[in-house]
């Protein structure tokens, strides 16, 4: 299947993790990747994991407005057009509000969300050239609230409305615009998590499908929702989550 041949996708966070697995599945079909995150070596090792293409890493933090400024004037002299806009780049943090600093909430909310602002905006311009579309990656935290992760779920929250009001923004412009919410994912973020058996049966016993997700899980519904086959849809926030946000929170006796 290549569904992107000739489309030019840009990554946020792409170095690891599910925009790792998304540029490699854009790459096998058939796209020009643009993988950009904090770290080169971990772009480097992404670069390298990708079907050959006229791929591009570049080095930089979203949440740095003038990074993300002369990261869209790079990716436009280079390819000249850009299709699809995946913004991937995200932190967490844990704790209590009344307990976090003032850096958390500010760390948290500037790669979260200044950092989709930022690149949405830079790239806006070329989207509406091409008529292509962007994907969002919220979180089932955005959907709901966790124990423990308030800031992030008010991060993530906002970016699962951006979603909808960008679609009604410039969906008569032809630039659908779509999230998706992963569930827990075996991932860099929940790598300490993967490692605690308690934890990981407490996840087990909420999930239908019975098992985490994995970045290709995510992977596949990114490109799902950046195809044509996704052309008539805009505007929503989808699970990608083995069914955990099928329940209405009662207990699983
Ligand atoms: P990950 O492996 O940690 O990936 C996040 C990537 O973002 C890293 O490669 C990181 O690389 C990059 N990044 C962080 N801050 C950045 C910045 N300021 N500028 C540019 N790049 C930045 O974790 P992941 O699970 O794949 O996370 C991807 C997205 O999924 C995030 O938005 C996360 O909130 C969301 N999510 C994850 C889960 C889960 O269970 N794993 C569930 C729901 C949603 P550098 O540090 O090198 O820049």
């Amino acid at each position: 299947m290549e569904r992107f041949n000739n489309k030019v996708v840009v990554i946020t966070g792409a170095g690891s993790g599910m925009g790792a697995s998304s540029a490699q599945r854009f790459a096998q079909e058939g796209a020009k990747v643009v993988l950009v995150g904090r770290t080169q070596a971990k772009l480097d090792a992404t670069l390298a994991r990708l079907a050959p293409g006229d791929h591009l890493a570049v080095q930089a933090d979203v949440a740095q407005r003038e990074a993300v400024h002369q990261l869209a004037e790079k990716v436009l002299q280079h390819y000249g057009q850009v299709d699809v806009l995946v913004n991937n780049a995200g932190i967490h943090a844990q704790g209590k509000a009344h307990e976090a600093s003032d850096e958390t909430w500010k760390k948290v909310m500037s790669v979260d969300l200044d950092g989709v602002f930022y690149c949405i905006r830079a790239f806006m311009p070329a989207l509406l050239k091409s008529r292509g579309n962007i994907i969002n990656i919220s979180s089932v935290s955005g959907l709901g609230g966790d124990w423990g992760m308030s800031i992030y779920n008010a991060a993530k929250g906002a970016i699962t409305n951006f979603t909808r009001s960008l679609a009604m923004d410039y969906g008569a412009d032809g630039v659908r615009v779509n999230a998706i919410c992963p569930g827990f994912t075996f991932t860099d973020m929940t790598k300490d998590m993967k490692q605690n058996q308690a934890v990981l049966e407490k996840f087990y016993d909420r999930i239908p499908l019975g098992r985490a997700g994995e970045p290709e899980d995510v992977a596949a519904a990114i490109a799902f929702l950046a195809s044509d086959d996704a052309r008539y849809i805009t505007g929503v926030n989808l699970p990608v989550d083995g069914g955990i946000t099928a329940a209405n929170g009662q207990p699983h006796l």
